[in-house]
């Protein structure tokens, strides 16, 4: 209980002077009951119909925001205060049926628009305008008179005939339904959405564009001395104003300005204050209306519609933002894969050091590179002295453990810019650069010490290991694959000559 529609922002206004349900309800039979008051009382034709008709529109507006299951309290309160105005002036049955009527209209209405824009309503959108406007003052108003002016003339009020009570009837809800509801809601709304951050120089502009509205509006509704009609200055002459105010303050701009208009309209003419001095008063007020109606559909639709552009506006540049990051997203994911597929490609899957054919681009990128800058390097190449025993008596397992071990033994021995590969099965490579023969003989040697100083662990036997290896120095011409043939020749000698032993040898045979 005590809640009003949802969604409820718990941060807003709304739930800020959060207040039970009753106490609610009675606000608006007591807003309604202010409205028919003004109603009844600020009338100009002698049949005492309004200009316009407020209540309407407080009522519309509630059954647009509030919860279908609370209309019943709401209706019956509006019973209540329409009673309460009217009694003194009309009989009981009549109050009832005007109440009747009006609750018939602004039901039917907020029923109707509610089922046609569906969602939170709230004049935000062509769409809702266009069905508020539909189905509240052109149908559910025009309906509703229908029945009103009926009363009338069941009261005995012959001295206007039906289609004229029909249209004041029609003229006085339309008007009021279209000048209030949208401010009601709007207002609503938002303080529902929190207190408007406030922005001085929208509030400085709005001062002007109203104290602006003022001066030209008491100017517009001067007594006329010559009883002559003056079309020149009729409200329309304040379009500029609440059209500003659509542009620049948008919806609720649009809305407390046309309100403005009313209200100073309304104020100057039931004291007989207005541009159509002279004329027949149901046709003044007619015109008045019809002018009030047009100040309002134009203001309040160009804030709509500025409203819904810029919705579209700001929908589209989201989603090209959304895209923009999904598109950055896959590009980054796609270049994690490509670094992850070039290391896959790259290295040796049991080792992790470079595979054949990586040891091959970036060794001929090197000799390349030595080429041009007339610098040395030297080429060894090892192999595994009787690997395959290894496998055969311990088993491949512990194969690929002692290729590991051998690895990292051979790793820790060389310099970080000498470029160690697998060139297959238990045979290596190791380039390097800027390096003359003796000193990569060195480098040779301590590799076999090494590896002979390595034991392998495996199942409480310790495994041995030793490797023969072919030296060759580069010629600053021979090709990487003359060079690798040199290499394995040399290794091929120190195999022959008994193994876990360095050969040397020229790129020259
Ligand atoms: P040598 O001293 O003449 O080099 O004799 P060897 O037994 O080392 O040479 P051989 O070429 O006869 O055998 C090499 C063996 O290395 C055969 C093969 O099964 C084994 N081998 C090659 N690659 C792998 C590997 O990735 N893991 C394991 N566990 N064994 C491998
Ligand atoms: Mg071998
Ligand atoms: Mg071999």
């Amino acid at each position: 209980m005590g809640r009003i529609a949802p969604p409820l922002n718990p941060s807003s206004l709304v739930a800020y002077l959060s207040v039970p349900l009753v106490v609610r309800v009675l606000l608006v039979g007591l807003a309604y009951y202010a409205g028919a008051w003004l109603g009844v009382t600020q009338t100009v034709t002698a049949e005492g119909i309004a200009i316009l008709w407020p209540p309407n529109a407080v009522l519309l507006s509630t059954f647009l925001i509030f919860p279908y299951r609370q209309w019943p309290l709401i209706a019956v309160a509006a019973l209540v205060a329409e009673c309460f105005a009217d009694v003194p002036a009309f009989p009981l049955w009549a109050a009832v049926a005007f109440g009747s009527i009006n609750l018939f209209e602004t039901v039917l209405a907020a029923w109707l628009i509610r089922r046609a824009v569906g969602g939170v309503f709230d004049f935000d959108s062509l769409k809702r305008g266009a069905y508020f406007l539909l189905y509240g003052p052109l149908l559910a108003s025009a309906l509703a008179a229908f029945f009103g002016a009926g009363v009338y003339v069941l009261l005995g009020r012959n001295d206007t005939d039906y289609w004229s009570l029909w249209r004041l009837w029609w003229f006085g809800d339309a008007l009021g339904l279209l000048l209030l509801t949208p401010l009601i809601v709007v207002l609503w709304r938002w303080a529902d959405q929190g207190l408007p951050r406030f922005d001085w120089r929208k509030l400085a502009e709005i001062s002007v564009v109203w104290l602006l509205l003022l001066v030209v509006g008491l100017n517009t509704f001067h007594p006329r001395v010559d009883s002559e009609p003056d079309f020149l200055l009729t409200p329309m002459v304040l379009l500029p104003f609440s059209a500003w105010a659509a542009v620049r303050m948008g919806i609720p701009g649009a809305t407390t300005t046309v309100a403005m208009i009313a209200v100073m309209a309304v104020g100057f003419m039931v004291r007989g204050i207005h541009p159509y001095a002279g004329l027949d008063p149901q046709l003044s007020v007619w015109l008045m209306q019809e002018n009030l109606a047009m100040v309002a559909m134009l203001s309040i639709g160009l804030a709509i519609l500025l409203h819904e552009i810029k919705k579209q506006s700001d929908e589209l540049e989201r989603r090209v933002d959304e895209r923009t990051d999904a598109l950055q997203r896959s590009n980054q994911a796609l270049a994690v894969a490509n670094t992850r597929l070039n290391d896959l490609a790259s290295t040796d899957y049991l080792t992790g050091i470079a595979n054949r054919r990586h040891f091959h681009d970036i060794a001929r990128r090197e000799l390349l590179r030595l080429t041009e800058g007339g610098g040395t390097a030297s080429l060894i190449m090892f192999d595994l002295d009787y690997f395959k025993q290894i496998n055969d008596r311990f088993g491949h397992e512990a194969g690929d453990r002692v290729l590991n071990r051998v690895v990292h033994a051979v790793q820790e021995t060389v310099r970080p810019m000498d470029l160690f590969g697998r060139f297959g099965g238990e045979e290596f490579l190791i380039l390097l650069p800027d390096t003359p023969q003796d000193i990569a003989l060195e480098v040779a040697e301590r590799v076999r010490k090494k590896v002979e100083a390595t034991q392998v662990e495996h199942h409480g036997s310790s495994i041995d290991v030793t490797v023969s290896l072919g030296v060759v120095a580069w010629d600053g011409h021979a090709t990487l694959d003359e060079l690798i043939r040199s290499a394995d020749h040399a290794l091929y000698q120190a195999k022959e000559s008994g193994r876990n032993r360095v050969q040397v040898r020229s790129e020259r045979h």
